[in-house]
C-alpha cells in the first residue's frame, strides 16, 4: 500500500480536528492453530468528535480485506472510501460513530500480530508489537500518539488459551456452538496511545504472584504475571523476575512520587521479537533471549534487570504521559534509558551499573554519533518512515548520557 507514510503535517491537521474517545475492539482467533488461514476477522467501533461538522479526514488500516465500513448508520462504498492504507470520511459530524468489519494479516516479521508456531511441540504464541505504527496491521485506528482513547479489546480465541491485553479480564463467554472457544471480555483501558495497545495469544506458561508495595506512594497491592512458552519453562527463573520487579516498582513509584497508573503488570517473554522489550501498559512485551537456557551469567542478569526497569519507567514517561508526534521520541527514550541503568543500580544492586553503562550504551552513542547518519538528540522527524529510523544510539544511549 503507496500510502503508508503518514506525515508530521497530516498527523497534526488530524489532532486539530477530531478526539477520540474509545474504540471497541473485537479480535477473532478462533482459526489461529490452523497455519491455513493467513487472517483473522476484526470488528471495529470508533467514536470520535469533529470540531468542524462537514470536514473530512481518514482512519488507518492495513488490511487483508475489508468487508464493511458504516458512518454514523450510512453504509459507505467500499470502492469510493477505501484507498490503500486509508479510509476516507467524509462529512463528518460533531459526534462520529464509525463501525469497520474485515480481515487482517497474520504477521511472520514482527509487525502487528505476529504468530509463532513452535517446532519443538507444535504449540501456537501470538502477540502484538506496534511501534511506532504497526496497530494499524491488527484493528483500524487514527495511527498517532497524541489521539489516545480508551479501548475495549474483546478477543475470541480457544478456551483452554491465555489471552491477556492491556487491561484486567471482566468476563469470559464460551461460544454458544462450540464450548472449545470463548470470548474474553477486557475492562475498559486507561485513555492511552494506539501503539502501546496489546495483545497476547497462545498456550502460554504463566507464573503469577501479588506485588505488595513497600514504598510510601503506592496504588496498592498489584498482581504480577510472568508469561513465557511452554517448551521454556524449564529454564523460566520468573522469581528473579518478579524480584527485580516489586523492587522496580518500590523504587519508581516513590521516586516519581507517583502511585503506579495502572491495575496489573504484565511481562511476557515472547519469541522472534524484533527489539528488547516494549512498553505496553500493564502488558510488557520482552524477546525470549532474556530467558537464559544455559544459565545467566552476572552480565545476563543485570541486562535483563536494566531493561523491566527502562520499561518500567515508560509506564509513567512514554504511557501516562507521551509525546505529541516521534520527534521528541527522545523524551521518554533517553529517559527510560537512565532510568534503566538507575533501577539497576539503586533499586536491584547491581553495583558496576553505571560501568556497564559508560562501557556500552554510551560508547554505542559515541560510535553512532561518528557515522554520516547522526543527528541531533530532538531529530526532524517529518515522517512515520523517518520515526522508524530514529530507534537508535542518539535517542536512547546519548541523551541518557547528557
Ligand atoms: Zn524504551
Amino acid at each position: 500500500m503507496n500510502n503508508e507514510n503518514l506525515s508530521r503535517e497530516e498527523a497534526a491537521e488530524r489532532s486539530a480536528l477530531i478526539s477520540v474517545d474509545s474504540y471497541d475492539v473485537h479480535v477473532d482467533l478462533t482459526n489461529a492453530k490452523d497455519p491455513e488461514f493467513e487472517s483473522y476477522p476484526t470488528a471495529t467501533t470508533v467514536r470520535f468528535s469533529c470540531n468542524t461538522p462537514g470536514a473530512e479526514t481518514f482512519i488507518d488500516y492495513i488490511h487483508h480485506s475489508i468487508d464493511s465500513i458504516k458512518l454514523n448508520g450510512v453504509e459507505l462504498k467500499l470502492d469510493e472510501v477505501v484507498d490503500g492504507a486509508r479510509i476516507r470520511l467524509a462529512n463528518l459530524k460533531a459526534e462520529n460513530v464509525l463501525t469497520i468489519h474485515g480481515r487482517s494479516y497474520y504477521s511472520r516479521s514482527g509487525e502487528g500480530l505476529h504468530r509463532y508456531f513452535d517446532p519443538s511441540d507444535g504449540r501456537v504464541y501470538l502477540y502484538t508489537q506496534y511501534e511506532p505504527s504497526d496497530c494499524r496491521r491488527v484493528f483500524p485506528n487514527f495511527e498517532q500518539p497524541d489521539l489516545k482513547a480508551v479501548f475495549n479489546f474483546r478477543i475470541t480465541a480457544p478456551k483452554d488459551w491465555v489471552v491477556s491485553s492491556n487491561a484486567v479480564l471482566e468476563s469470559q463467554v464460551t461460544d454458544p456452538s462450540d464450548d472449545s472457544i470463548s470470548k474474553r471480555v477486557f475492562a475498559p483501558t486507561a485513555k492511552i496511545s494506539t501503539y502501546i495497545t496489546a495483545i497476547l495469544a497462545g498456550e502460554y506458561f504463566t507464573a503469577t504472584t501479588t506485588y505488595k508495595p513497600k514504598s510510601k506512594v503506592n496504588s496498592g497491592d498489584i498482581p504480577l504475571v510472568a508469561y513465557c512458552r511452554q517448551s521454556l519453562k524449564p529454564h523460566f527463573d520468573y522469581d528473579h523476575i518478579f524480584k527485580v520487579t516489586e523492587n522496580g516498582l518500590d523504587f519508581f513509584q516513590d521516586l516519581f512520587d507517583y502511585p503506579y497508573p495502572y491495575p496489573k503488570y504484565e511481562q511476557a517473554f515472547v519469541p522472534e521479537y524484533n527489539i528488547g522489550a516494549m512498553e505496553n501498559p500493564g502488558l510488557v512485551t520482552f524477546t525470549e533471549d532474556y530467558i537464559f537456557v544455559s544459565g545467566a551469567t552476572e552480565d545476563d542478569l543485570e541486562g535483563r534487570t536494566n531493561t523491566i526497569c527502562h520499561e518500567m519507567a515508560h509506564m509513567w514517561f512514554g504511557d501516562l504521559v507521551t509525546m505529541k508526534w516521534w520527534d521528541d521520541l527522545w523524551l521518554k527514550e533517553s529517559f527510560a534509558d537512565f532510568m534503566g541503568t538507575l533501577g539497576a543500580k539503586e533499586a536491584n544492586h547491581f553495583e558496576d551499573a553505571w560501568v556497564t553503562f559508560a562501557n556500552n550504551r554510551k560508547a554505542w552513542a559515541y560510535m553512532q554519533d561518528q557515522l554520516p547518519t547522526t543527528h541531533p538528540i530532538v531529530a526532524d522527524i517529518p515522517h512515520l518512515e523517518a520515526a522508524a529510523q530514529n530507534f537508535d544510539g542518539i535517542t536512547y544511549a546519548k541523551g541518557a548520557s547528557v
